[in-house]
């Protein structure tokens, strides 16, 4: 495993549209292993291929520690309710600010295997599918927080 450089704000490839994978070949499960050791060192609980840099839909999520979440060309099939909290991103170190997020939601995403598989999360979980998804579209939460200030 390698730890890879996170682009940060000001980098075109964080705004640029992800191409869905077609093949998973070794590429694509050595990019999956490198960005969960990347997130890890960078104490993230997400991240998404175009921060590494690599513009394909590929996610990696760890809301709970131990359980990682490998999502390849996920998509939101569901949402519900709301929640307003507040959220970062480590393409855009040091800063916070206050989203609007639905409070749960369904996501359909094929796991290394190429498995087409369901997941659903609430709260925080909620909150990582949906921000690591919108990276996959070129979109930062940035450009629809609030109050976005230096973190505390
Ligand atoms: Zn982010």
């Amino acid at each position: 495993m390698a730890k890879l450089k996170i682009l940060t704000e000001g980098d075109m490839a964080l705004r640029l549209k992800s191409r869905p994978v077609t093949n998973i070949n070794q590429r694509i499960l050595t990019l999956l292993d490198d960005m969960v050791e990347t997130m890890r060192l960078a104490d993230g609980v997400g991240l998404a291929a175009p921060q590494v840099g690599v513009l394909r839909r590929v996610v990696v999520i760890e809301c709970e520690p131990g359980k990682v979440l490998e999502l390849i060309n996920p998509v939101i099939t569901s949402r519900e309710g709301e929640q307003h909290e507040l959220e970062g991103c480590l393409s855009v170190p040091g800063r916070q600010g206050y989203t609007h997020r639905p409070m749960k939601v369904t996501v359909e995403a094929q796991d290394r295997t190429g498995e087409l598989r369901t997941y659903e999360g609430e709260g925080l979980l909620a909150r990582a599918f949906c921000h690591e998804i919108d990276h996959l579209d070129g979109i930062l939460y940035i450009d629809h927080a609030e109050m976005v200030q230096e973190e505390k």
